[in-house]
C-alpha cells in the first residue's frame, strides 16, 4: 500500500505574530513523519485564513511559495473558528488520505501527531487529541470547560472528555461527514456521530506561544449554547416536563384556594397571588427563550446558507 498523503489543517485568524513561528514546526513534522516511512512525501500543511484583518494571508501566500508543502485557502470573510476548519477540512479531503487539524498557536502538541498516525496506520479512522492537563488554562477556563462537558454528556451528546479540534480523521469520514449539512455546527459533538473506528492519544496543552486568544467569555458561551442546542433537544423536554410540574402545582393551589373559599375561610391572599403571577411569568419567559433558540436555529438552518466561502487558493493564482 502506498503511504498516506496527510493534510494538517490549520485555521488562522489574525495570527501574524504566531504563523512564523509555528508553521516551521508544523513543516518538520511532515518532513520527521515522512522519513520516518509513517507518511507520503506529498503530504501538505493547509491554512485556512479566516478572514484574517492583519497580515495572516500574506504571510501563507509567502510560505506557500517558498515551500510547495504549504498550502492555503482564504475565506472571503471571517466565519469563526469551526466554520473556517470545516472549510480547510472539505479543502483537504479530496487531496489526501488523512488530515489533522490543529489550531496554529502551538498550544497543541505537534508532537502527538506520531501517535495519531500510528493509530491510523493501525486502522483507526478518528483519532481524538486529549488534553491530559489543562495546567496552563486558567482555573476559570478548566472549570467551565469541565462543567460544559459533564453538562453535554448529561444531555445526550457523546462528545469526548477534554477533546478540542486536534483531531485525525481519514478522508473516509471526511466524505461521509459532508452529508451532514448543518448550518450550525459543532464538529467536536458531531464527529462522534460518524462512527467508525476511533481512538484517543492524550497530550498536555501549552501555552500559546504568541497573540491572544479568540475565545473570550462571550464567545466561549456561544460556542457552548451551540454546541447544546445543536446536539440536543434535551432543554425543550425538560421544559415539558417543567410545564407539567408547574401545572400540577398551579393545579394543587387553585384547588386549595376553592376548598378555602367554600369552606368560609376566604384567602386575604395578596402576597401568595403575586408570588404566583411572578413566578410563572418567569418560567413562561423562559421556556419561550429556550423554544425561541430552536426555532431561531430552525431558521437559520433552513435557509442552508454556505457555511463558508472560499475567496483565493494559494495554488490557483487567484486575483487577491
Ligand atoms: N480561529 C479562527 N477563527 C476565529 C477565531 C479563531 O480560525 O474566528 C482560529 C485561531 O487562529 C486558532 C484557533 O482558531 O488557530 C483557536 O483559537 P484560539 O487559540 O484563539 O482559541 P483558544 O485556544 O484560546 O480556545
Ligand atoms: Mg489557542
Amino acid at each position: 500500500m502506498d503511504k498516506p498523503v496527510l493534510y494538517i489543517v490549520i485555521p488562522c485568524y489574525n495570527e501574524q505574530e504566531v504563523l512564523p513561528i509555528t508553521s516551521g514546526l508544523f513543516l518538520q513534522k511532515i518532513r520527521d513523519l515522512a522519513a520516518a516511512g509513517k507518511i507520503s512525501g506529498d503530504s501538505r500543511v493547509l491554512f485556512v485564513n479566516d478572514g484574517s484583518r492583519d497580515d495572516t494571508w500574506q504571510i501563507i501566500q509567502r510560505l506557500a511559495e517558498e515551500d510547495e508543502h504549504f498550502e492555503g485557502v482564504s475565506l472571503s470573510r471571517n466565519r469563526g473558528h469551526q466554520n473556517a476548519l470545516l472549510g480547510g477540512l472539505m479543502t483537504a479531503k479530496d487531496r489526501c488520505d488523512v488530515t489533522i487539524s490543529i489550531d496554529c498557536d502551538g498550544q497543541d502538541d505537534i508532537d502527538a501527531m506520531d501517535a495519531m498516525i500510528d493509530a491510523y496506520l493501525d486502522g483507526c479512522e478518528v483519532v481524538y487529541g486529549v488534553r491530559s492537563k489543562r495546567a496552563t488554562d486558567t482555573f476559570f477556563k478548566r472549570f467551565t470547560a469541565e462543567g460544559f462537558y459533564h453538562l453535554m454528556n448529561w444531555l445526550g451528546a457523546g462528545i469526548v472528555f477534554n477533546h478540542a479540534d486536534y483531531r485525525l480523521m481519514s478522508s473516509r469520514v471526511l466524505d461521509e461527514f459532508a452529508n451532514y449539512k448543518e448550518v450550525n455546527i459543532f464538529l467536536r459533538g458531531m464527529v462522534p456521530l460518524v462512527g467508525f473506528k476511533s481512538t484517543s492519544v492524550y497530550y498536555e496543552r501549552a501555552e500559546r506561544i504568541a497573540g491572544e486568544s479568540h475565545y473570550p467569555l462571550k464567545k466561549m458561551l456561544a460556542l457552548a449554547f451551540d454546541g447544546i442546542t445543536s446536539l440536543s433537544v434535551k432543554p425543550i423536554r425538560m421544559i415539558t416536563g417543567l410545564g407539567v410540574v408547574v401545572s400540577v402545582l398551579s393545579f394543587i393551589g387553585v384547588l386549595w384556594a376553592i376548598i378555602a373559599a367554600l369552606s368560609g375561610h376566604a384567602v386575604a391572599g395578596w402576597a401568595s397571588t403575586v408570588c404566583m403571577v411572578c413566578f410563572m411569568g418567569g418560567v413562561q419567559l423562559l421556556c419561550l427563550g429556550v423554544i425561541g433558540e430552536y426555532i431561531g436555529k430552525i431558521y437559520m438552518e433552513t435557509k442552508a446558507r454556505p457555511r463558508y466561502i472560499i475567496s483565493e487558493h494559494t495554488w490557483d493564482g487567484a486575483e487577491k
